[in-house]
């Protein structure tokens, strides 16, 4: 594949401070496809330097200005969609049809939402004898995960640009690829010098170095609670604005009277899609009592549906997960939740191919709440079936971790399932199998984080007030 030598730093490839590669590795048979320069400290600081001198210009560019350069970016990204999904395949390992329409597509969509936000949003309001300036924040450090690598850096690059932030990203190591070919993006669709830069790199070395940069007003964040940890302690000890988007390990509550069969294959598709590499998805279905066997049965029906296999042909539902490292960790949960007494009956730990970073669609019943496999986030194809006897106990079990990102209820009506969903502590709850909705605020309760995405609650995290009284 097609990789980039040097960092996009001021609006141009510039050779890398260091020498050191970053090896990136096909996850479906193991392979060697490219590598990337590791960035150091010396070319953080290059690229916050570049997009602290673009900033004036840019934050004081007009809105209207900023929001067709943002058009502009989005035009580009859907006329190299096959080169996208090309990428994140090889990168990822999604199956292709699945990294066009969902991690392209929704790319897409999330861009081309804060075009009209940004011409459209009051940067200005009047509140009793003052009026309250909504000015950028500055300069940003974006910080992103490999699962949606396209669609976590267009969800802070969109709105840090219509809000007139300049940006330094660091991608995560696993899929650089798509990064690199979002700089191109960039560059191509006009957007001044500086603005948007790149640095490849480690999370210790490059991610740190970037967090930690005396030049960065805004650190946002997306990964795993752990390292939200570090970085949360960094920026808090620099007084700078965080926001974090963490884990999650949410809850699709399936209420005693809803379309039983629906909710079970509404549910385990959301499980299954992306490989199950998604922080809200739905791993825990809670079934009351009398429908346990039936939902148990259907669900190991569901996941025949997804079968896995090499990500290019065009039957797979299923790519491998991403690294070696994470097979090792999701095969290790399947084997705790074997030793913990929960009944396997889907899937389990034998590799499916012969090669490549695979794991069976799981499904587990007899789940109890507080076993590892349904407190923790597994992030793979795994689903564990939980039962309950009564609401109070279902609500329980679903607000009973650490985390509070996504969620779902299925009920007779909307009105059972929304009174059950305003008692649960999480960020975002689908009712009935609500549909994804990209102006909706996204972010966590507890430690799934801090800070919005998307829409105009994601565009507020790039600005701050400054408030003129007459
Ligand atoms: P990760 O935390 O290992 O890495 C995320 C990013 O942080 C990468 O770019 C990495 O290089 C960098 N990083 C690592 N250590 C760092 C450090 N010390 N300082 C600065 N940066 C550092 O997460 P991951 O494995 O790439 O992604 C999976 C995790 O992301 C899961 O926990 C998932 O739930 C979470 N996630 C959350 C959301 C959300 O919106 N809440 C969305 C997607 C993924």
């Amino acid at each position: 594949m097609k990789a980039h030598d040097g960092m996009y730093i001021d609006g141009a490839w510039r050779p890398a401070a260091g020498g050191e590669l970053i090896d990136v590795v096909n996850p479906a048979d193991g392979q060697v496809i490219a590598s990337v320069p590791a960035g150091t400290e010396g070319d953080v600081d290059a690229a916050v330097r570049a997009a602290r001198a673009a900033l004036p210009g840019w934050a004081a560019t007009p809105p209207a200005e900023r929001a067709a350069l943002v058009g502009a970016l989005r035009d580009v990204l859907v006329a190299r969609q096959d080169e996208l999904a090309d990428t994140i395949t090889a990168e990822l390992g999604a199956p292709l049809a699945f990294a066009k329409a969902v991690h392209v597509g929704g790319a897409a969509a999330v861009t081309s939402s804060f075009v009209e936000l940004a011409a459209s949003y009051s940067f200005e309001e009047r509140i009793g004898n003052s009026t309250v300036l909504l000015e950028p924040v500055g300069v940003v450090a974006a910080i992103t995960p490999w699962n949606y690598p396209l669609y976590q850096i267009v969800a802070k690059v969109a709105p840090a640009l219509a809000a007139g932030c300049t940006l330094v990203l660091k991608p995560a190591e696993d899929t650089p690829l798509t990064a690199q070919l979002f700089a191109e993006a960039v560059h191509e669709a006009g957007v001044p010098a500086g603005v948007f830069n790149l640095v490849t790199g480690t999370g210790p070395v490059a991610g740190q170095a970037l967090a930690a940069h005396e030049g960065v007003d805004l650190v946002s964040f997306t990964g795993s609670t752990a390292v939200g940890r570090k970085i949360g302690a960094t920026a808090g000890a620099a007084v700078k604005r965080v926001a974090l988007e963490l884990g999650g390990k949410s809850a699709n509550v399936v209420l005693p009277g809803a379309d039983l069969a629906k909710a079970v294959a509404t549910g385990v598709g959301h499980v299954m899609a992306n490989t199950g590499q998604r922080c809200n998805a739905l791993t825990r279905m809670l079934v009351h009592r009398d429908q346990y066997e039936e939902a148990v049965s259907l669900a190991a029906a569901a996941v025949e549906k997804y079968p896995s296999g090499d990500p290019r042909e065009e039957g797979t539902r299923l790519g491998p997960v991403v690294n070696a490292q994470q097979h090792e960790r999701v095969l290790g949960y399947i084997a705790r939740g074997i030793e913990e007494g929960a009944r396997l009956v889907a899937g389990g730990p034998e590799a499916p191919h012969a090669q490549g970073y695979f794991v069976a669609p799981t499904v587990f019943a007899d789940v109890t709440p507080e076993m590892a496999i349904a407190q923790e986030e597994i992030f793979g194809p795994v689903l564990s079936i939980l039962p309950y006897e009564d609401e109070e106990e279902a609500l329980r079990i679903a607000n009973g971790t650490v985390y509070g990102l996504g969620g779902a209820v299925w009920a007779a009506d909307e009105e059972t399932a929304v009174a059950f969903a305003r008692r649960m502590v999480t960020g975002q709850v689908d009712i009935n199998g609500g549909r994804y909705n990209v102006l909706a605020p996204f972010g966590g309760h507890k430690q799934s984080g801090v800070g919005r995405e998307l829409g105009s609650h994601g565009l507020a995290e790039y600005l701050q007030t400054k408030s003129l009284q007459f």
